[in-house]
């Protein structure tokens, strides 16, 4: 099952977070269709975004933040969605999901696959007005764009550690990811033992593929922690036929005439889940007397 752990770490002087994404972006694999590389892409930017949400768990006193993430970049996967809450829940899509790019070595070329563009953060945290910031992206391999993000744009110095192995099934053997931001009051020391630290930490997929947990994980990060939290992820879509029917109901009564009148009926698919939701002319009908009424 998929978790996210939260600890201290590096004399207190660090917040940790190590998550295992491996079922969720299965989950995601399955729903999309999503070939090794752009799996690859949405799985790291999937694992970012949950534990980004689960950073403002408490945040303010209040849980109930929202987190929209978007990558727009001009490689062949066509940018990135993803939602998130503070409980764990997440979900996303990419424009194209059939992108298998590699690297001579075999490696998946992430990088190649988003292209250069621009990372777009928008949280609502309940508490004052929605705000959204931007960076460009560094390499479009996600991890380091996200570190970027931390860094320049809510000036926390941040480790980034994210990955996704794919088997030769296209099956997801290992997803999740790291992330470490220095605390106030950090020394220098400090960031140099975190950085020696991730230069011997193998790779965080081949972690999770060889069975460990996050707290194997942790452990092999450092050994001086102190464990705050485990929390379960999930891919979670919150959509529902009102939400579709209220789009619907946007377009105008003639166009929706309109449109049944060519196809009989009107299909609407969630682009994070895949979901499908069908209107006849009966549904349409009571669609339009009940905008008027
Ligand atoms: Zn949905």
């Amino acid at each position: 099952m998929d978790r996210l752990i939260k600890a201290y770490g590096f004399d207190k002087m660090a917040r940790i977070y190590v998550a295992d994404t491996t079922d969720l972006v299965q989950h995601a694999k399955d729903i999309h269709d999503l070939w090794p590389t752009a799996s690859a892409a949405l799985g790291r930017f999937l694992t970012a975004s949950v534990i980004m949400g689960a950073m403002y768990k408490g945040a303010f006193g209040r849980d109930d933040a929202n987190l929209t993430l978007r990558v727009a970049s001009d490689g062949p996967i066509e940018g990135m969605v993803a939602t998130t809450n503070t409980h764990g829940e997440v979900r996303g899509y990419v424009g194209n999901p059939h992108v298998f790019l590699q690297y001579d070595s075999g490696k998946l070329n992430v990088g190649k696959a988003v292209g250069a563009g621009q990372l777009h953060i928008t949280k609502d945290l309940k508490v004052r007005d929605i705000f959204t910031s931007s960076v460009s992206l560094l390499s479009g391999e996600i991890g380091e764009d996200f570190a970027y993000y931390f860094k320049s744009s809510e000036q926390i110095p941040s480790v980034v550690s994210l990955g996704v192995k794919v088997d030769e099934h296209n099956n997801i053997i290992g997803a999740g990811g790291v992330i470490l931001q220095m605390l106030p009051g950090f020394k220098s020391d400090h960031l140099d033992a975190v950085e020696d630290a991730f230069k011997k930490l193998p790779h965080i997929s081949f972690m999770l593929e060889a069975g460990d947990q996050p707290e194997d994980i942790l452990a092999k990060l450092t050994d001086d922690t102190e464990l705050l939290e485990s929390m379960p992820l999930k891919f979670q879509c919150d959509c529902n036929r009102e939400k579709f029917e209220r789009g619907l109901i946007s377009l105008g009564k003639d166009e929706l005439r309109t449109m049944i009148k060519e196809d009989g009926q009107i299909e609407t698919v969630c682009h994070f889940c895949m979901t499908k939701y069908t209107f006849d002319s009966i549904d349409i009908e009571s669609l339009i007397k009940e905008s008027q009424s």
